[in-house]
């Protein structure tokens, strides 16, 4: 049946030369790079440590025998997939590790399937797509996801809820979508958008031909201070660590601030041309336009092999009924519309919508906001509009992490949080770790300047490692909450009645008793209208009742009948009204013993198979 069709991810050849990048970086930027920002903490990534083991290298277990992980942590890549590996090997009756494809660089890319597998396979239940860490340093996503993996995990047999949801329904759980990008940062403090494929982004002829570097060796990428009289920004009065926006009438000395770095390339800039610049949320094939107009889409729509990996994935598993498409920063979460004319929406999938994201707001107090609110200035190829407008999915953007505006305290009692509460939390909470006091230091080409500045990529960006967990275990009920939603069809026992002459009737009767439609969405339901009014090639295809037949053959048809789409207990699906569908087929019996057995292949409500009857 269906699972024949799955495909292991196959090789994909990198469609640009591996490396090349890397080549034509500044001298000894490669090797300044080389310290680790640190897999044991934050102090860790201060001194300059080897990799951390990967899998297959005997590493320390990061799975505990209970299932338990240390989450106040990023993990890198290999640390990703040693935990994907332990969790396999505690969960295997509720796991299976697969690779769907390859990154730019050649690393696999890996994808979880969860699910009871005892009651059936995960391709044949109604399944969730998460996935984390498209964008380079929005770490915080992957860790979502491996959260979510554990969360499942853990709670099977614990936690009816969850014990359920894996019983009638599968996840896939991709926490590293670019485990390329992912780990320059992690390990280099690199500042890149997404996929590291080299892009001449100051159009000099020479790709990357200037990133940022690290050029006191402390393992970070933080921010050079250069006095410059023409300079926008002056030391704050009270607090010189703080730099404030110059205005009318200010007193020197004036600033400007730079990314740590170099003029790598003679354009006069610093750090004009990084690592990559394709931002592979903008690669997909909806909306998809060029440089001229969107200037990070990539070459082509999906000429990334991570989103190719993606496309290809969600295509060949017409199960997916939600998209959960993970991204760091702000503490809200972008909905649909995305890349579309706001206008154009569907208004009942746009109520839809904003239902099922209000359960988000009630979870956690965050805002649920469009992705697309301008008619004609919107964006361009994202993940989810090419899942809502080609497969009807609903999927979501949670920008994970909000700023430290909203969690540090006002500890100086002034009445607002400001950059000099940032400054006592961070001593009080983390023994001043996130901030680097400005450090003098003699720039080839600027001369005396100095480097230090806020650990962004720890603060603000994604939170800081001890307040990890927290920012994890509040993403858990709204995701489970967005699993309960989707369709979930059930058959009764087929029914044969023999109408003589060896002819008998087989009556089977689907229902839905899941909450969206097995359209999922008005969407869902578009198609081309034949001459005769039915709708075919839908968006999203209707359940396809199929009876097989030993010993007998079916009269009239194929035994194949496609039932329209089934409704579930959304109100927000007018397309849709019946919740059940009951077919007939008639089979003529032959000599011997005879049997027949009804498989329902759902699609979005998954797949459903009798046992098999015997004709009488
Ligand atoms: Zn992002």
């Amino acid at each position: 049946m269906r699972s024949s069709s799955l495909r292991r991810g196959r090789p994909r050849k990198a469609t640009g030369p591996l490396l090349q990048g890397r080549t034509l970086l500044p001298a000894g930027w490669f090797l300044a790079g080389w310290f680790l920002v640190g897999c044991s903490g934050p102090e860790g990534g201060l001194e300059a440590e080897g990799r951390s083991p990967g899998p297959g290298q005997n590493g320390p277990t990061l799975v505990a025998a209970d299932g338990s992980v240390d989450w106040n942590t990023f993990h890198d890549h290999a640390q990703t997939v040693q935990i994907l590996g332990e969790f396999a090997e505690l969960y295997p009756h509720l796991t299976n590790l697969r690779v769907i494809g390859q990154s730019y660089l050649g690393a696999d890319i890996h994808l979880m399937e969860v699910t009871n597998f005892e009651t059936g396979p995960a391709e044949e239940k109604p399944a969730m797509y998460i996935d984390g860490g498209i964008h380079a340093r929005e770490l915080t996503s992957s860790q979502v996801a491996l959260y979510a993996l554990a969360y499942l995990l853990n709670g099977y047999g614990n936690d009816s809820r969850v014990t359920d949801l894996l019983d009638t329904r599968a996840f896939y759980i991709r926490p590293k979508f670019n485990p390329d990008g992912s780990d320059l940062v992690l390990h280099e403090d690199q500042w890149l958008r997404s996929t590291v494929r080299p892009l001449d982004e100051n159009e000099d002829g020479i790709v990357d031909s200037d990133p940022p570097m690290d050029l006191d060796g402390d393992g970070r990428i933080l921010q050079m201070r250069v006095p410059d009289p023409a300079g926008e920004w002056r030391k704050d009065t009270q607090d010189p660590r703080i730099m404030v926006r110059r205005e009318a009438g200010d007193a020197g000395p004036f600033y400007r601030l730079e990314r740590e770095g170099i003029d790598g390339n003679g354009d006069g800039r610093i750090a004009s041309d990084g690592i990559g610049g394709i931002d592979m949320n903008r690669n997909f094939p909806r909306n998809w336009d060029r440089a001229h107009i969107q200037d990070s889409g990539g070459a082509f729509p999906l000429s990334e092999p991570e989103t190719y990996a993606t496309v290809e994935f969600i295509d060949a598993h017409r199960n997916i009924y939600s998209i959960y498409h993970g991204h760091t920063s702000g503490g809200f979460v972008f909905r649909l519309p995305s890349a579309m004319n706001p206008d154009s929406l569907d208004r009942s999938d746009l109520d839809l919508i904003v239902h099922l994201g209000d359960y988000y707001t009630r979870d956690t107090g965050r805002p649920v906001v469009p992705s697309a609110t301008h008619p004609t200035d919107r964006r361009y190829g994202t993940l989810i509009q090419w899942g809502y407008s080609d497969h009807g999915i609903i999927g979501w953007v949670p920008e994970f992490s909000p700023p430290p505006a909203q969690w540090v305290p006002d500890l100086n009692g002034d009445g607002e949080v400001t950059e000099h509460d940032w400054h006592l939390y961070n001593e009080q909470e983390f023994g001043g770790r996130y901030f680097q006091d400005w450090t003098p230091y003699d720039h080839p080409q600027l001369g005396e300047v100095e480097i230090g500045g806020w650990w962004t990529l720890f603060w603000g960006q994604n939170p800081p490692w001890e307040r990890v967990e927290r920012e994890l275990e509040v993403q858990i009920p709204w995701i489970l909450h967005l699993a309960e939603q989707g369709p979930l069809l059930e058959m009764d026992e087929p029914r044969t009645t023999p109408l003589g002459e060896g002819i008998h009737q087989v009556e089977v009767t689907v229902r839905n008793i899941g909450f969206l439609p097995t359209n999922l969405t008005e969407r869902g339901l578009e198609g081309r209208t034949m001459p005769d009014g039915r709708v075919m090639r839908q968006v999203a295809r209707s359940p396809l009742v199929i009876l097989e037949v030993e010993g007998g053959t079916v009269l009239e048809g194929n035994g194949r009948v496609r039932i329209p789409h089934l409704a579930g207990a959304s109100p927000f699906s007018p397309g849709v009204s019946e919740r059940e569908r009951t077919v007939r087929f008639q089979v003529g019996r032959e000599a011997g013993e005879g049997e027949i057995r009804v498989v329902i292949e759902g699609e979005k409500g998954g797949t459903l198979r009798s046992g098999p009857i015997p004709l009488p």
